[in-house]
C-alpha cells in the first residue's frame, strides 16, 4: 500500500474510536503534509458532536490540575474526554513541555482519554488553521468533551477561545492575576470565570473581586453563577463545574446558539485558511514575477493578491 492508501485508511480506524489512528491523524494534520486535506474531507461529515471547551489562565492558577481532576469527574460520568495542550512557548519541541505538565497517568490505558499537545506555531500556517483542524479530527474520534489547554499568555488564549463553545478562564489567589487578564481581552471572551485553589483562605475574597469587576462591563444576568470557585487539590466544586459545562452544552443547542458559535468559527478559519493559502503561494518561485510585477507598477498589489487566488498549485488532496 502506498503513502496516500495509507492515509485514507487512517479515515475508517479514527470514525471507528482508534487512538492511534487518532494519533496519526494529528501528525498529519499538525505537519500539513501531503493528504492532510483528503483527511479534514473524511471527516468533514462527522463533526458536532464534542462539546469544545477552551481552558486559560495565568501561568500557576492549576490549569493543568483542574483539567486533570476534571477528566476524572467526566469519566466516572461515562463521558469521553480529549485535552489538547496547546504551548505557545516552544514551537521547537511539539508542545512537550505543557504536554508532559498535564498529569493523567490515572488514565493510561483508558481509551476514553486522549491527551495531546501541540506548538502553537508550526511551521506552515497559523494557529487557528492547525489547531482548528485538530480540534476537528479530535471531535471526530467520537469524544464527548474537548478540554482545550493554553498557558494564558495572551493572544494565542483569544484565538483559543473563538475556536471554543465555552472559554473557561481561572484565577486564583496570587498577584494580579484577574488585572492580568483583563488586560489581554480575555475577560470579554470568557464564559466561565473559575476561581481555583478554593482550599486557600483568600479564594472567597479573590471571587467577590472578580464579580465586582465583571460587574462594571454589561454583566450576563447570571453572573453569579458563572464564577465558580473549585480546588484542583481536594476537589471542592469540580462537580459543579462539571455540572454547568454540561448544562450550558444542552442549552447552546436548544437555543441554536450552537449553530451561531459554529458559523463564527468557520467564518474565521475561512479567513485563516485563506491567508495561509496566500502565503504559501508568495513562498513558491512563481511569486517572483507577481513581485516583478508590483515592483515595476504593472500590477498593485491588490491585483496580485487576486492572481495569487487565481493561482492553481496543483494540491488539491
Ligand atoms: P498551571 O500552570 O495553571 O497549569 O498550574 P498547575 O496545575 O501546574 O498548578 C500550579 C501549582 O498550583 C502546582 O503546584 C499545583 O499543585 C498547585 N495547585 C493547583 N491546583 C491547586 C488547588 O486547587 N489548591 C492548591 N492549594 N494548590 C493547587
Amino acid at each position: 500500500m502506498g503513502v496516500h492508501g495509507d492515509r485514507a485508511a487512517l479515515l475508517q480506524p479514527l470514525l471507528g474510536g482508534d487512538r492511534r489512528a487518532l494519533a496519526r491523524a494529528l501528525t498529519l494534520v499538525e505537519s500539513r503534509e501531503a493528504g492532510f486535506r483528503e483527511l479534514l474531507r473524511g471527516i468533514a461529515p462527522h463533526l458536532g458532536r464534542a462539546h469544545r471547551v477552551g481552558v486559560t489562565g495565568a501561568p500557576g492558577v492549576g490549569k493543568s490540575s483542574l483539567v486533570a481532576v476534571l477528566v476524572t469527574k467526566a469519566r466516572a460520568k461515562g463521558m469521553t474526554v480529549a485535552v489538547l495542550a496547546v504551548d505557545p512557548t516552544s514551537p521547537f519541541t511539539g508542545g512537550a513541555l505543557l504536554g508532559d505538565r498535564v498529569r493523567m497517568t490515572d488514565h493510561v490505558g483508558d481509551d476514553g482519554v486522549f491527551v495531546r499537545s501541540m506548538a502553537s506555531r508550526g511551521a506552515l500556517g497559523g494557529l487557528s488553521t492547525a489547531t482548528g483542524d485538530a480540534l476537528d479530527v479530535l471531535d471526530a474520534g467520537g469524544f464527548d468533551l474537548i478540554l482545550t489547554e493554553t498557558v494564558g499568555a495572551g493572544q494565542v488564549d483569544v484565538e483559543i477561545a473563538h475556536e471554543s463553545e465555552t472559554t473557561l478562564v481561572l484565577f486564583a489567589p496570587g498577584a494580579g492575576d484577574a488585572i492580568q487578564a483583563m488586560k489581554r481581552g480575555l475577560m470579554e471572551v470568557a464564559d466561565l470565570w473559575v476561581v481555583n485553589k478554593a482550599d486557600d483562605a483568600s479564594a472567597e475574597k479573590v471571587r467577590g473581586d472578580l464579580v465586582g469587576s465583571l460587574s462594571l462591563h454589561d454583566p450576563p444576568d447570571d453572573l453569579e453563577e458563572r464564577v465558580l470557585l473549585t480546588s484542583a487539590k481536594d476537589g471542592t466544586g469540580v462537580d459543579g463545574l462539571l455540572g454547568m459545562l454540561c448544562a450550558r452544552r444542552a442549552a447552546l443547542e436548544s437555543s441554536g446558539a450552537r449553530e451561531d458559535l459554529a458559523r463564527g468559527r468557520i467564518r474565521r478559519r475561512l479567513a485563516a485558511a485563506a491567508c495561509d493559502l496566500v502565503a504559501e503561494r508568495l513562498l513558491g518561485a512563481s511569486a517572483d514575477s507577481l513581485i516583478d510585477a508590483v515592483l515595476t507598477g504593472d500590477r498593485s498589489v491588490h491585483d496580485a493578491v487576486e492572481d495569487i487566488l487565481r493561482m492553481d498549485d496543483g494540491d488539491t488532496t
